[in-house]
């Protein structure tokens, strides 16, 4: 299955959509094509560009605030597939900072990736009752890392948008 890159009329990288979905997009004229494939789409009457990378015309305001759902794919790749503590790549867990027991949130602020053994070494307890550290703040990730986990692999026409939108 083919992805296309949805950009917001500012750019900003906004989700990854099917080429139908883009088609009729871009069809309503709700969205411009940026990038497209060399082969177009053919029907039995018409030819029609095939996008790779689309462009909406009219602003979405996306809050700043909105939560996006923690799954533990979209965390550990937020934290490298490393353990926040140890650096560990194996055995991957969710550990909330404070943990829920002692009144910490499930929010991307406060939930980590952590090897299995700093999972337990630290138990129900905070970070400094157990002398352990973070080489990380845990922030809530951007737009693109949930593009790169929608897009199996990224092609490299999106590259330079998706790029644009990290340097920002
Ligand atoms: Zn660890």
């Amino acid at each position: 299955m083919q992805h296309v890159l949805v950009l917001n009329a500012s750019y900003e990288p906004l989700n990854v959509c099917t080429v139908r979905r883009a088609h009729v997009l871009v069809f309503k004229g709700k969205a411009e094509v940026l990038e497209q494939h060399e082969l177009p789409i053919r029907t039995a009457t018409s030819t029609y560009a095939r996008p790779h990378v689309i462009r909406l015309l009219n602003y979405v305001r996306v809050p700043r605030t909105v939560k996006r759902k923690i799954s533990r794919r979209a965390l550990f790749a937020r934290d490298g597939w490393r353990c926040v503590y140890c650096g560990a790549g194996t055995h991957l867990t969710l550990d909330h900072v404070v943990p829920r027991s002692r009144g910490g949130d499930s929010v991307w602020e406060n939930v980590v990736t952590s090897c299995a053994p700093c999972n337990l070494r630290k138990g129900n307890r905070l970070l400094h009752e157990v002398e352990m550290t973070m080489h990380t703040t845990p922030r809530p990730p951007s737009p693109s890392l949930f593009i790169r986990i929608a897009a199996p692999k990224i092609p490299n026409t999106w590259a330079p948008y998706l790029r644009e939108a990290a340097a920002a």
